[in-house]
């Protein structure tokens, strides 16, 4: 069907809404890709929002009894160089670790191995858990390499000398002209 067909693992298929928990304990697996124009927060910081996201979760109860979510989020994303304002590539690949919590007192009971998500109400757009990881992947501050990135305002323009001409006109006009002097003693013409 599609030129992915032969990365057998990829189940293309992803779910809209999910129970993250019902997922832990059925110990799930979401392979798939997501289009990154469903990401509408996403698109805001990108030039482009062509590609999609590959996505592996395994979801999890693991050893002490923390349902969680492991797995990888890979993409090719088109962002904005901070110092041409050009586009530029820049590629994702931000490990997942999460555990599922339903209230603000068992993020303490949390080991350090998962970040807390909350789940405020099930179920949950599966594009909107999805688009949290990526916006935290996200450099704060997307520049290309030095060597092939010029910055978009040129620092090295020449100071304005528009200032110091208009000194020297204004000098020039208050100057007397010698005419005028001579004008006062022009004989009287009216005869
Ligand atoms: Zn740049």
């Amino acid at each position: 069907m599609s030129k992915h067909q032969n990365s057998s693992a990829i189940n293309s298929r992803l779910p809209v809404q999910i129970d993250p928990i019902r997922l832990a304990v059925a110990r799930q697996q979401l392979y798939g890709e997501m289009e990154i124009s469903r990401f509408e927060r996403l698109k805001e910081l990108l030039t482009s929002s062509e590609g999609a996201v590959t996505v592996k979760f395994d979801f999890d109860v693991d050893s002490n009894n923390v349902r969680c979510v492991t797995g990888t989020l890979v993409a090719e994303l088109s962002l904005c160089c901070q110092r041409c304002l050009q586009p530029m590539k820049w590629q994702l690949d931000t490990d997942v670790a999460l555990a599922f919590v339903e209230h603000e007192h068992q993020i303490d009971e949390l080991v350090v191995d998962y970040e807390p998500y909350l789940i405020d109400a099930t179920p949950l757009m599966l594009s909107d858990m999805i688009e949290d990881e990526i916006l935290l992947a996200l450099p704060q501050v997307p520049m290309h390499d030095e060597s092939i990135c010029k910055p978009a305002v040129d620092i090295n323009h020449p100071v304005e000398q528009q200032e110091v001409q208009d000194n020297i006109s204004q000098a020039t006009d208050k100057r007397e002209n010698p005419f005028a002097v001579l004008a006062g003693f022009k004989p009287d013409s009216k005869e």
